[in-house]
């Protein structure tokens, strides 16, 4: 496997090299433009490798400057950037970007993922076994479609089902929903799966916050109007001390089903929460609640490695793309590229399932729980 990953891979070495060059400027313009290209790197298709002439010339490419072209063509030619290098060194932010440079382990590049979906040589689920997601963003919180919209894109992508997630109302920075937006947001769910007959089934979820102390920022009573609840941290993302305690907390929630992006760790930001794993994945493996893999590239949360740790618990889990806009629903192929290199079978997958398992699980997870 290493020969062929190191290829696909050579766009996550270029990516993180040209964000070690944006946050080695002292200009905010020049940070932002290698951030951008770093971005574009990221989320192409195809490996820099498969893209360059017979000549050895480097296409055009969106975002990318005669800057980034230099250091690009340095990476091509001998793996590493002494451009980057010099003016990592020679910044005042060297201590910081060393310490962002270790929080981009087990991040795929859009390349990789490609890479992965298409090579039979990988167990796990394949995309056309995913046949709904269940965790995105609407205009009812601080994602942009209309729940019409994105039933509109999922039927488009295949999927039998999809859980609308938006905030709860504790997360006010995120524009959580009060309960009687809720009400109203329940409204037009019905619409859509009238309109949709059997074709189609938009459930009504919620992401619910995880608090400090591991209580969520919905009473028992107003979880349960919801089909699927989330329970997700979004504060504290940044502390060493141990918070095992309070992801133990938020899994004895009895309204809780999938503990989504469990960390919070964000590319070459945060670590996220630090936790013994194990007795959370044991916790949740009992309960029968599933542990999310978060498609979003920044997030990619959990990764292969330490979901690979989740399955030896005998999870079941979640791929999910947390989709903000129509167009981010493919992040749910980073999901499944990091569940097939952790081959989890697709019967441990809930986003495998047939709508009527679906429906079981959530009315009674311990019907999948570990036995
Ligand atoms: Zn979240």
């Amino acid at each position: 496997m290493q020969g062929p990953r190191t290829y696909a891979g050579v766009n996550a070495v270029v990516g993180g090299y040209l964000r070690d060059l944006a946050f080695a400027q002292s200009s905010q313009p020049k940070m932002f433009g290698y951030k951008r290209a770093a971005a574009a790197i990221l989320s192409l298709d195809s490996p820099l490798t498969d893209l360059l002439g017979p000549d050895g010339a480097l296409p055009r490419i969106r975002g990318i400057g005669p800057g980034s072209t230099r250091v690009i063509r340095e990476i091509l030619e001998t793996g590493a950037s002494p451009t980057v290098e010099q003016a990592v060194e020679h910044s005042d932010r060297r201590a910081d970007i060393e310490r962002r440079r270790t929080l981009r382990r087990h991040f795929l590049s859009r390349a990789e993922v490609r890479r992965v979906l298409a090579d039979p040589g990988f167990e796990g689920p394949t995309v056309e076994q995913y046949a709904g997601d269940l965790q995105m963003h609407s205009e009812w919180s601080d994602g942009s479609p209309t729940v019409e919209e994105i039933a509109e894109a999922c039927v488009a992508r295949g999927y039998q089902y999809a859980a609308v997630t938006d905030h709860s109302y504790g997360l006010r920075i995120a524009g959580g929903m009060s309960m009687a937006e809720a009400a109203a947001q329940r409204l037009a769910i019905d619409g859509v799966n009238a309109r949709y007959g059997g074709r189609f089934r938009m459930l009504q979820g919620v992401e619910a916050n995880i608090d400090a102390a591991g209580q969520l920022d919905l009473t028992d009573d107003e979880a349960a109007t919801f089909e699927v609840v989330l329970a997700a941290p979004h504060s504290r993302l940044r502390k060493t001390d141990d918070q095992t305690e309070r992801m133990l907390s938020a899994l004895r929630h009895p309204a809780v089903r999938i503990l989504a992006h469990p960390r919070g760790r964000i590319s070459g930001s945060r670590a996220g929460v630090i936790a013994n794993w194990e007795a959370v994945f044991e916790a949740a493996a009992q309960r029968g609640v599933a542990i999310e893999i978060d498609g979003d590239p920044a997030r990619q949360d959990l990764d292969f490695a330490l979901a690979r740790q989740a399955l030896a618990c005998e999870c079941v889990f979640a791929l999910d793309s947390d989709a903000h806009t129509t167009g981010q629903l493919s992040y749910a192929e980073t999901a499944v590229a990091h569940a097939r290199l952790a081959a989890i079978p697709a019967d441990r997958i809930v986003n495998c399932w047939p709508l009527e398992r679906l429906l079981a699980w959530l009315a009674d997870p311990s019907s999948e729980s570990r036995r």
